[in-house]
């Protein structure tokens, strides 16, 4: 098996960062040696100062494919994901038709992923208002956890789960082991303030956030960890938005209770005081909110209440913006930006005086533990799957369509000035993207249970 030697001035280990060679023999890194201590016989690719990370995992992303690939596609967003850094992504339930709430759906997004993915990828099952007699049969059949909604999610066709609805399927979820991914929203707060907002000036980005106050999440995250104190299953909040919820979070993992966080690069590099009137490309739910907020999460990465960053890449048509009225309404709530997001978190991180150590906690180790896959990825150590990440830190560009590679180039990222560029991605040791181009195949595949 042919030997690579991968050098670099910046290796990110789980001991530190350090000038070291990654030895990869095949599809697995074999060693880490210092760079003096390269074997003869390897082929030797020297990166200089540009860092070599592990590749990052996304644990929330929308592929929507099949039956929306129109919005995205397996093909579209894990070239976009390559070009990010991420040479692994996991795919949420809902957005594809079917969703992915029964093992013949799961079937059918194997289906549409085969041959088609240039990182590895794994799916969320869902848990939906009737389908308590699938959840173990998913768990059986590869899904890495479940995912559901306590607010309505946007398309009709994935239901929401009251809390009823909520009781009867945790048995199942708590049986399985695997992590339930909740957006935590209730929707009582929203219809009441949307209710008083009925002729509000819907352009406005302060109307949409108005109508989701931090009051939904709050609540909402209260109710989950009593249920998990009293199910006890492991429960994961996604996209984390309300700084208001971070003391009952501290207080449910000072409890012991297998509560694990996640928010997104977009609540941590945006701010609402500076989205502009009709910029529907921000809309995402929950919503970005003030810079206060947003140096909250911040400090709640920092102690650990926050234990991963996941984009929600959440891609649709650009018609759906409704870009030409600008309402804040009807437009559809989604965050894309698979390609650039980690130059997005660099550059706040680095502001911070946050280290590429931390990056790689949040996007790679604590992802592939939420998802059952940390023996073999999210660290640069022997007998670990050869992913990894070149990224070069002085380099900054401009966020311009063409550094977008998902289906439809248009983002909130567009015309951000970004600090930390993706010089190259290799998946299991083959290279997939490098200076801003693909190469190779798409060999991507789905993570073996
Ligand atoms: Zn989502």
């Amino acid at each position: 098996m042919e030997l690579q030697a991968f050098l670099s001035r910046r290796v990110v280990t789980p001991d530190g960062i350090r000038a070291a060679g990654v030895l990869v023999e095949g599809a697995l890194i074999r060693e880490v040696v210092p760079s003096d201590q390269v074997p003869r016989e390897a082929k030797i690719i020297d990166f200089g100062d540009a860092a070599i990370l592990p590749g990052l995992i996304d644990a929330h992303v929308h592929i929507n494919d099949p039956g929306r690939a129109e919005w995205e596609g397996f093909e579209t967003a894990t070239r976009a994901a390559a070009a990010g850094g991420f040479t692994c992504v996991v795919d949420m339930p809902l957005n594809c038709v079917p969703s992915t709430t029964g093992v013949a759906a799961l079937e059918a997004k194997r289906a549409a992923a085969k041959g088609r993915c240039w990182v590895d990828w794994a799916a969320w099952g869902g848990v939906v208002a009737d389908n308590q007699q699938d959840i173990t049969k998913l768990a059986g059949a590869g899904a890495r956890g479940f995912k559901c909604f306590l607010v309505h999610p946007g398309i009709d066709e994935f239901t929401m789960v009251t809390e009823q609805q909520l009781r009867q399927a945790l048995p199942y979820v708590a049986e399985t082991g695997l992590p339930l991914l909740v957006h935590a929203e209730l929707p009582g707060h929203i219809d009441a303030a949307t209710k008083n907002l009925e002729k509000a000036d819907w352009t406005q980005y302060a109307t949409y956030l108005q109508s989701r106050p931090e009051q939904s999440e709050l609540s909402a995250i209260n109710l989950l960890i009593s249920l998990c104190r009293e199910y006890e299953f492991r429960l994961h909040i996604v996209h984390l938005s309300a700084s208001q919820a971070l003391p009952a979070l501290r207080a449910a993992r000072l409890e012991g209770l297998p509560v694990s966080v996640e928010t997104g690069p977009h609540y941590l590099h945006f701010q609402a005081e500076s989205i502009s009137r009709g910029a529907t490309q921000f809309k995402c739910a929950p919503p970005i909110r003030s810079a206060e907020n947003r140096e909250q999460l911040w400090s709640a990465l920092k102690d650990g209440t926050i234990d991963l960053v996941a984009t929600d890449h959440s891609p649709c048509p650009p018609e759906m913006k409704r870009f030409a009225e600008g309402n804040f309404k009807t437009a559809w709530g989604g965050i894309t930006g698979l390609s650039v997001a980690l130059s997005g978190m660099y550059t706040e991180a680095r502001a911070r005086e946050f280290s590429l150590t931390d990056i790689t906690r949040w996007m790679a180790e604590a992802p592939a533990k939420l998802i059952g896959c940390q023996l073999q990825k999210g660290k640069i150590a022997v007998g670990y799957d050869a992913d990894l990440v070149v990224f070069d830190e002085e380099s900054e560009f401009l966020v311009t369509p063409e550094r977008l590679h998902h289906r439809h180039p248009f983002s909130p990222y567009l015309g951000e000035k970004l600090k930390g560029e993706v010089k190259a991605t290799y998946v299991r040791g083959g290279l997939v993207f490098a200076d801003n181009a693909f190469h190779g195949e798409s060999k991507g595949r789905e993570l073996p249970a």
